[in-house]
């Protein structure tokens, strides 16, 4: 597909997007490990030959040490290099990864490198792997040679050259086959990785059909569409009428949501709390540490949206007098707002002012992925679990509760929450408000502060529908 019609393939989501741009930005960094290269990325694709050759030049000229993006091609593989550094008389490969674990993914892919580079018979004293250390901590500039570690892998892609070579020849028959192979869609469509092309191979599933159901893993749906249970009335005539997997159905053909409310409300805060806080935190990790006394990906508290409301639904006070308004802050009706967008070293500003806000009120409601608690424990805007308010999130309420609804099969997320409770999406997602809060521009920023607000909004509609 890749080959034959790239046209077809999805778009990028955000998130995707922002993962891409810091491994390139990871990568640039890098650079400065081994310093004063030669660039070779090529511009398009058009200038790969172009680029094989001047990589091939530059390997017999003694006056090049070191070549960034390497392009070599070997047996109708192409491959860039992160960086090439002359080692005497042979060559040390380095392959940059942005995170600070290494994976199976990447020692494949480093196998991959080395096939070509060894076919392209270019003499390799070592082939590393260089990644974050996420013991580093940031005093003064970056300091490279700290930030990256670095791990051979060159036993290993020695040891799995066949293993590559057979797969680049099973490959290359289905990239000279003259369509793309016609093969189902299937549990591989989202195993190990969601396939960029599933706008395209989906497109004549009914967006109704079981196949979107998550009470059931995907090896199981795939089993039964394979045998013959193709439709929903197939597969509901083989269920529990009251099983979750047939609730769910029940929702795709309705295009409405599915919850077990017997759960919820055995999960509803007890006793009624007179007073609640809605939290909308904005966090940031980012990969190289930006403040002195930080570490790789360690967490800064951006910004933060607090509505709060008391029993006789007053709001309250949103901006207490002891903290009187400033250019950072805003606020929208009931909802107040802090963020430090334009210089990040005033992130610890935000705990005293949590610590503070968070004090007035008895239940504390989020939505998130994460453990609010744990994350409130770890800034230390709580000491220990006893705090005089309870944290209330209903990513996990809403999860126990075995909430469903036809567009939240690959996860539950605010964006998708509100399409299935009030069918009026507005376009945002939490990744856009964090790469938007980063963008060091004041629009951006602007942006930022409303969506935090708007993403407050659902949280406080969505606990007010559910358990009011
Ligand atoms: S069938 Fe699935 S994995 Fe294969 S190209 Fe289509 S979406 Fe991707």
């Amino acid at each position: 597909m890749q080959k034959k019609h790239p046209y077809l393939r999805d778009k990028l989501s955000i998130e995707q997007r922002a993962k891409f741009q810091r491994g390139t930005d990871v990568g640039v960094l890098a650079h400065e490990v081994f310093p004063n290269g030669i660039d070779m990325s090529p511009n398009s694709p058009s200038q790969f030959p172009k680029k094989v050759q001047e990589t091939r030049d530059n390997l017999s000229d003694p006056e090049v040490k070191v070549m960034y993006e390497a392009v070599f091609q070997f047996n109708d593989t192409l491959i860039m290099l992160d960086m090439l550094v002359r080692d005497g008389d042979k060559w040390l490969a380095v392959e940059v990864k942005s995170s600070m674990r290494l994976s199976d993914t990447y020692y494949n892919d480093a196998a991959l490198q080395y096939y070509v580079l060894h076919g392209c018979g270019v003499p390799l004293s070592d082939f590393r792997l260089m990644y974050l250390n996420s013991d580093y901590m940031k005093d003064g500039p970056i300091d490279v040679q700290q930030l990256f570690k670095m791990e051979s892998v060159m036993e290993y892609v020695v040891e799995r050259e066949a293993f590559v070579a057979e797969n680049v020849e099973r490959l290359k028959k289905v990239v000279a086959l003259p369509h793309s192979p016609l093969v189902n869609i299937g549990t591989q469509c989202n195993n190990p990785y969601p396939c960029d092309f599933q706008g395209h191979c989906w497109k004549l599933i009914p967006k109704n059909s079981f196949l979107f159901t998550t009470a059931m893993d995907d090896e199981t749906l795939f089993q039964s569409y394979f045998n013959g249970v193709n439709t929903n009335a197939k597969m509901l005539a083989q269920l529990e009428p009251e099983s979750e997997e047939a609730h769910q159905i029940e929702a795709l053909e309705t295009n409405s949501y599915y919850i077990d409310y017997k759960t919820l409300y055995s999960l509803a805060p007890q006793p009624k709390p007179k007073s609640v806080a809605y939290l909308n935190l904005l966090l940031n990790r980012p990969a190289v540490p930006e403040l002195d006394g930080t570490k790789p990906y360690e967490e800064m508290i951006l910004a933060f949206a607090l509505q709060g409301e008391f029993e006789n639904g007053a709001a309250i006070d949103s901006m207490p007098p002891t903290y009187p308004r400033r250019n950072d802050m805003a606020a929208a009706e009931s909802c107040f707002v802090w963020d430090c967008f334009e210089d990040h070293s005033r992130w610890k500003e935000a705990i005293p002012l949590l610590i503070e806000k968070l004090s007035h009120y008895e239940l504390i409601v989020c939505f998130t992925p994460q453990n609010l608690t744990t994350t409130l424990l770890r800034h230390e805007i709580i000491q220990n679990q006893k705090v005089g308010y309870k944290v209330f999130n209903l990513f996990d309420v809403l999860q126990q509760a075995r909430f469903y609804h036809p567009a939240i099969k690959r996860g539950l997320t605010l964006q998708r929450l509100e399409t299935a409770l009030f069918s009026e999406p507005k376009l945002f997602e939490h990744s856009r408000i964090l790469l938007e809060a980063t963008s060091n521009d004041l629009i951006g920023y602007q942006q930022a502060r409303e969506d935090l607000i708007a993403e407050n909004e659902i949280v406080a509609k969505t606990y007010q529908l559910l358990f009011k």
